[in-house]
């Protein structure tokens, strides 16, 4: 007998290690922009596996890919080449303004590899330079070094001591920028969009005041695009927005399609690591490498690029819409990755309200709303999306209260 949802709850309070309050829900199955529970209740998903399944859920390719390589290798060990890693490598150096690719399975992990090949830099080319400015309310993920990078005020005194060498400057700032580099600088850190951060847009003029300051100073341009790569924001890789190129970038979330799979990518210059400074048991993971491959060239196929830009903008203009009768503020947002703002901090009493409804949506910050469905949305999920956010703002802001 299969458990029921009560008793896999009761199980899930005895034996998950608590880490973050979840909702009383199990999920089941996932099909296309739709989720469904133990229970047999359907969620509309709009926050597509925190930005990671951009094919939506289950698509065919991923479980083709899985499974014609799962009855051909599995695993070689990371001390073999295989096809797949090779093949896959160059499709991303093709697609991209980078010569050189290393694989791992999280967001963290590669930046981790970002952040060591900066400070490798560093020691041989800028006289032992170590230090990496990053930005504030920035998110790079959760190993020791990488909540040392993020600039999460709440994250300051956790679990200390912190891994030194990381300096915190104000976001879309260039004077602070400038003014933080010095003789220990070997690189800057960016998310061209502030994801976990509420979804904050860095201007043109930041960005290209962020290459030429680097290429001022002989440093390094680390870009994180593990939210914003894979078409999310509307190109392939949201650096091609700018008409600059970064020195390395780091991609996960979306690459995999919902499979573990992370990425370093940089350039020929940077091809410096020795034997043994850097490494995995997962990487170029037979397995990971077709997902991942399958899903890049599928995204390439569909477009999914250029549609995230014209459903981001159908997103936007619909809320826009919704603002005239609801409170909503600061709309705002790339491709598909949008979000907005409301007077109050009631963003988790929204977010509750939707799941109700059917809705999966986010709230990155107390008062903010982030929606960012997989790339395959299209048109009527945008308006079954709104219908029932309209019908839960109707609640909360009853009398079209437009305070
Ligand atoms: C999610 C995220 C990470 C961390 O990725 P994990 O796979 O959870 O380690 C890092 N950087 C950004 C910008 C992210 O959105």
């Amino acid at each position: 007998m299969q458990k029921s949802t009560a008793e896999l709850l009761e199980q899930a309070g005895r034996s998950i290690l608590f880490t973050a309050i979840r909702p009383d829900i199990v999920m089941e199955k996932g099909q296309g922009m739709y989720l469904w529970d133990t229970d047999g209740k359907k969620y509309l998903d709009f926050i597509g596996g925190w930005a990671v399944n951009c094919l939506g859920h289950c698509p065919d390719v991923i479980a083709d890919a899985l499974s014609k390589q799962s009855s051909l290798l599995v695993n070689a060990s990371p001390s073999f080449y295989n096809r797949q890693m090779i093949e896959f490598a160059k499709l991303l150096t093709d697609i991209s303004c980078f010569d050189r690719v290393f694989f791992t399975s999280t967001g963290a992990e590669a930046n981790e590899g970002a952040v060591k090949l900066a400070r490798k830099y560093g020691s041989g080319s800028l006289g032992g330079a170590w230090e990496i400015i990053t930005t504030i309310n920035s998110f790079h993920g959760r190993t020791l070094a990488m909540m040392s990078a993020t600039g999460k005020k709440h994250w300051e005194d956790l679990f200390k001591p912190k891994l030194p060498g990381f300096v915190h400057v104000p976001f879309n700032d260039i004077d602070a920028a400038e003014a933080a580099v010095n003789e220990n600088t070997c690189a800057i850190m960016i998310e061209p969009v502030q994801g976990e951060g509420g979804v904050n847009l860095a201007d043109e003029k930041y960005i290209e005041g962020l290459r030429r300051l680097c290429d001022e100073k002989g440093i390094l341009l680390i870009f994180d695009e593990v939210q914003t790569g894979i078409g999310r924001t509307g190109e392939m890789f949201a650096y091609q927005h700018y008409g600059i190129e970064p020195d390395i970038m780091t991609l996960a979330k979306g690459i995999g399609g919902g499979f573990p799979l992370s990425a370093m990518l940089a350039k020929e210059r940077l091809n410096i690591f020795d034997p043994g400074d850097q490494g995995g048991t997962y990487t170029g993971q037979p397995l990971a490498m077709a997902v991942g491959m399958a899903v890049v060239r599928e995204v390439l196929e569909r477009d999914l690029p250029g549609r995230a830009a014209i459903m981001g903008e159908y997103i936007i203009e619909r809320l826009k819409g919704m603002s005239e009768k609801y409170p909503l503020r600061n709309i705002r947002g790339k491709g598909l990755l949008t979000a907005f703002d409301l007077p109050d901090p009631i963003g988790e009493k929204i977010v509750s309200a939707c799941l109700d409804e059917g809705l999966i949506i986010n709230s990155p910050r107390p008062s903010a709303i982030r929606l960012m469905p997989p790339l395959i949305v299209m048109k009527q999920h945008v308006d079954e999306m709104i219908d029932i956010l309209s019908r839960v703002l109707d609640r909360i802001y009853p009398g079209d209260r437009q305070s």
